[in-house]
C-alpha cells in the first residue's frame, strides 16, 4: 500500500503572508518527516511563490482546477500545462464546491483529469453525496455513479488518488461515522478494482470534510482511508501538522 496522502485544500484564502504557514509546515516536515506525503493546494495567485518556497522540501504544490483545454481563448481559466508550468504537481478536480457553482459534470470532469494527465500532474479526483441524498439512503449509490462518470480510463497505471467528500460535512464540523466512511469507501474501492484492476486495489481513497486535528487520527485509521483531503484546518501549520502527524 502507498504511503497516505495529506493534502491541505487552501480555497480562496491565502495571501503573500500565508506562505509563512506552508514555510513552518515544510520546515517542521523536513526536520521529523511524517508517514504520509504532504500537499498543499493553494489559490493559483500563490502557485508560484509557494513552489518555490516548497523547492527541496518535502511538501508538493498543487492546483484546485484546471480547464480541459490545453491552452485557448477561456478568459479566466488556467490549463493543466500552467499549473505544472507554475511548479504544480497534483491538481483537485471535480470538487463539489466547483460542481456546484459551475456545474460541472462527471463528463467535464473526466476531461480534465485527461488534462491532469497530459501534463504530467496527478489528479485528486473528488466525489460526494449531498445531505438530501445521504437520507434518502443514495450515498454509496450517488458516489460510486460520480466515480464511474469522472474516472477516464486514461487513468490506468497513472499516478492518482481519489476522495470522498460529502457535501453536507464540508466546513460544517459534520463528519460521517467511521463505519459509514469505511462504507462509501469500500464501494468505490470496488468501482476503482473493477475499472483498474491490481492498480486500482492500491490508489489512494481520501477522506475530506471537516477533518481536524481532533478527529483526524480516528479518520485516518479507518480503513480504506489511506489519507484525508483538509480545506480549514490546512490554513495554519499547527492545525495541519497535527493532522499530518496523526497519519
Ligand atoms: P473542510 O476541511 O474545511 O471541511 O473542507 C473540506 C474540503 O472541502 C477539502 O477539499
Amino acid at each position: 500500500t502507498p504511503r497516505p496522502l495529506i493534502a491541505g485544500n487552501w480555497k480562496m484564502f491565502g495571501l503573500e503572508a500565508s506562505l509563512d504557514e506552508a514555510r513552518a509546515v515544510a520546515a517542521a516536515v523536513s526536520a521529523r518527516p511524517p508517514a504520509a506525503r504532504v500537499a498543499i493546494c493553494p489559490p493559483a495567485t500563490l502557485l508560484h511563490r509557494m513552489a518555490q518556497a516548497m523547492a527541496g522540501e518535502a511538501v508538493i504544490v498543487g492546483g484546485q482546477d484546471c480547464h480541459p483545454a490545453e491552452a485557448g481563448p477561456h478568459t479566466g481559466d488556467i490549463s493543466a500545462a500552467m499549473l505544472a508550468d507554475a511548479g504544480a504537481r497534483l491538481v483537485i478536480l471535480g470538487h463539489s464546491e466547483r460542481r456546484a457553482a459551475y456545474q460541472e459534470s462527471d463528463a467535464l470532469v473526466a476531461a480534465k483529469v485527461e488534462a491532469a494527465l497530459a501534463a504530467g500532474l496527478e489528479p485528486i479526483v473528488c466525489f460526494g453525496e449531498t445531505c438530501d441524498q445521504r437520507d434518502a439512503g443514495q450515498a454509496e449509490a450517488v458516489v460510486t455513479g460520480m466515480a464511474r462518470g469522472s474516472l477516464p480510463a486514461s487513468l490506468a497505471g497513472q499516478a492518482f488518488a481519489v476522495a470522498y467528500e460529502p457535501v453536507w460535512a464540508i466546513g460544517t464540523g459534520r463528519t460521517p461515522t467511521p463505519a459509514d466512511i469505511e462504507h462509501v469507501h469500500q464501494a468505490l474501492r470496488g468501482v476503482l478494482v473493477e475499472r483498474f484492476g491490481d492498480h486500482g486495489a492500491s490508489v489512494p481513497i481520501l477522506y475530506g470534510g471537516s477533518v481536524k486535528p481532533d478527529n483526524a487520527r480516528q479518520i485516518l485509521a479507518t480503513p480504506e482511508v489511506g489519507g484525508a483531503l483538509v480545506g480549514g484546518a490546512s490554513l495554519t501549520a499547527a492545525d495541519f501538522l497535527a493532522i499530518i502527524a496523526a497519519a
